[in-house]
């Protein structure tokens, strides 16, 4: 694939910063080069020494004195070495993609560790979008998403969907808007790329089913488009075997995926990985050197330590528990709802992830009679106008 006409010119105009090419040189193991170049400070002047973090199972994560220099010192951007190799082999047991023995310039599959999976979506969204481009979403969809791609100026045209997720045919009648032969410099603004949450979906809980997947990525090699599967409420699939995902399907090289820890291990050590063809990745990549540069070294040394004690099986059978209890919390949910919605609204059980999604009978817009009379209700007068103002 020529990627290049899916990049914005701000985006292929970013150059690797030599500093941090130098720091990624530093992190090599056994260390071979010191630079003086880069304001790296000595981590011997770092107030914290050690660190021994309790595990539920009551195993510790040890940080001794010689980690925990590393896990204070700037790292390489793309994420620690150990870590990136940890996801890679998970990635490839989880989902095989077919770009992973590629030569990077055809799409090999690629890793870099993001500062949660948010950090990621929005990363890609920027590499992507110019003002007046055309993207297609899953609709309704995860606020997070819209607030980062509103600003950006672009046509966001709305998928149906159900509780199956997209609806292959929906999809289909957008499209024919354009000429699937055309190429994308024929073809005025064909949509760069389609977003989904394929899984237990932000906020309606749909997920989408294999067939259908494989439906929507060949409309994606029809009409050249990517695809960003964002599917945090992966691991929190109820049933067995998970379902394949469009990495998996990938013989293209049009898939960027965002994975996050934080629906498993912890929302607030940000830690997400994007997974897609190199020269994309790479491209997210240049533009967090310049932001955040990279996720926390400690937190990512945390995390690693603690997922190579478990290795795979511990990790899956963590994962598992979590699932369990998710489980019961949606099934109180839908036994609640069952009992006092019965009639008044129409909901479907979610096969994945957090989301009930209750649609009232003869309400199309909820927002009154949320935010004015059951607010108010519960006396809540004040916080009703806080939101009223801010919306
Ligand atoms: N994508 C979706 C669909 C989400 O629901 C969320 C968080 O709730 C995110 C992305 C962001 O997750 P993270 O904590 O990994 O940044």
């Amino acid at each position: 694939m020529n990627y290049s006409r899916f990049i914005t010119a701000v985006s292929a105009a970013r150059k690797a910063s030599p500093i941090r090419l130098l720091t990624e040189l530093m992190q090599r193991s056994p260390p071979s080069l010191i630079s003086l170049a880069g304001g790296a400070p000595n981590p011997n002047t770092f107030p914290f020494k050690a660190a021994s973090i309790i595990v539920e199972d009551g195993t510790t994560v040890e940080i001794g004195e010689e980690s925990m220099k590393r896990a204070l010192q700037y790292s390489g951007t793309a994420g620690i070495p150990e870590l990136l190799l940890w996801l890679k082999d998970l990635q490839k047991s989880l989902h095989n993609p077919p770009t992973t023995d590629r030569r990077p310039e055809e799409g090999q599959m690629e890793i870099c560790v993001t500062t949660g999976s948010q950090q990621g979506l929005c990363k890609v969204f920027e590499m992507l979008i110019n003002p007046g481009d055309t993207v297609l979403l899953d609709a309704p969809s995860y606020p997070g998403t819209l607030a980062a791609l509103r600003p950006l100026g672009c046509n966001i045209i709305s998928v149906p969907s159900d509780q199956h997720g997209i609806i292959p045919k929906g999809l289909k009648e957008i499209l024919s808007r354009w000429s699937p032969e055309g190429t994308r410099k024929l073809n005025s603004n064909l949509p760069k790329f389609l977003y989904t949450i394929p899984n237990g979906s932000n906020p309606t809980g749909t997920s989408l089913t294999a067939d259908r997947k494989k439906e929507i990525y060949q409309l994606a090699r029809q009409y050249d488009f990517l695809i960003i599967e964002d599917d945090p409420y992966y691991f929190l699939q109820f049933s067995k075997p998970w379902a394949p995902t469009f990495l998996s399907m990938d013989v293209d090289g049009r898939v960027l995926r965002t994975d996050s820890f934080s629906k498993i291990l912890s929302s607030g050590l940000r830690i997400g990985f994007l997974t897609g063809p190199k020269p994309l990745v790479d491209r997210v990549i240049l533009h967090i050197q310049v932001s955040t540069m990279h996720a926390s070294t400690f937190t990512q040394l945390m995390i690693y330590q603690l997922l190579q004690q478990w290795g795979q099986k511990g990790f899956f059978d963590h994962v598992d528990r979590v699932v369990e209890f998710y489980r019961t919390q949606r099934d109180v949910m839908l036994t609640a709802a069952d009992k006092w919605l019965k009639g008044l609204a129409n909901w479907h059980s979610p096969a994945a992830g957090m989301f009930l999604w209750i649609k009232i009978k003869g309400i199309s817009d909820t927002q009154h009679l949320i935010m004015e009379k059951a607010l108010e209700k519960e006396g809540f007068q004040r916080l009703a106008e806080l939101i009223k103002e801010a919306i």
